[in-house]
Formats: C-alpha cells, structure tokens, sequence
C-alpha cells in the first residue's frame, strides 16, 4: 500500500516535520511491524531526520547548507536553481523508519523533516508501508 501525503511549503528553504503525517500513515495502514518508507518525488526537496526539540538545530542545518552551496555559483544549469538540487541530494530522497506496535521507531529527539529548497510550492510524500 502506498500513502500519498500533501506537503505545502511556505518559503523556498525550509524544513518541515512531517512526522505527525507519517505516523499517522502508518496507523491507517494497520500495520503492526514492519518498515516504512518515506519517498520525496522531487528534484529539489528531500527528506531528513533530525532533532525535532531544539528548532534552531534545522536552522542551522539550513545556514550552513546555504554557506557550502551558495545560490550563484557558476552553475551550468539554465533553470537558476542548481543549489536546490544540490542541496536535495544532499539531505536525499528516501528515509527508512521501522515499524514496531504500530509506532514509527525514532528515537526521543528524532522527527521526520521535509527539507524544502526550491518553495514555496505543494509537494508530495509517498509513504510506503510494508
Ligand atoms: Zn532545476
């Protein structure tokens, strides 16, 4: 079963907890234990996992993923937003979560994080359960 979640960033870099969505997934998906899969369709977002008390840990990711990949940088891509798609691969398109009593395993601190770096815009989610 795959779960298609609605994400709608606000700005053009950000980092969204979509933890909630996602465990909610699994909840309607009814499984007990297993795996789950979080799949970003896109070029220039991806999905991370970080801590989810201290927001400042996120900004900082965001400052310093800016600093290493600047906006203009000489880049031969003609669409203007090679650091989007750098910054992407960076953070990646896929995270694995396991599964156990119904309940996403993360640890105390830990939340699922849509990394936007090309918004605002409506992205999508695919949750795979399994
Ligand atoms: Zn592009």
């Amino acid at each position: 079963m795959i779960r298609e979640l609605s994400v709608k960033t606000a700005s053009r870099e950000e980092f969204k907890d979509i933890t909630r969505e996602v465990a909610k997934a699994v909840e309607i998906s009814n499984i007990k234990d297993g795996v789950c899969y979080v799949f970003v369709p896109h070029t220039t977002a991806g999905v991370t996992i970080n801590e989810n008390a201290d927001p400042s840990v996120t900004k900082d990711i965001l400052r310093k993923l800016k600093e290493l990949v600047p906006r203009d940088d000489g880049y031969e891509h003609a669409e203007g937003n090679s650091d989007s798609h750098i910054k992407a691969s960076m953070m990646g398109f896929c995270q694995t979560v396991l599964v156990e009593n119904g309940k996403l395993v993360l640890g105390t601190w830990q939340g699922i994080y849509f990394c936007e770096f090309d918004g605002p815009r409506d992205r999508k989610v695919i949750v795979k359960i399994k």
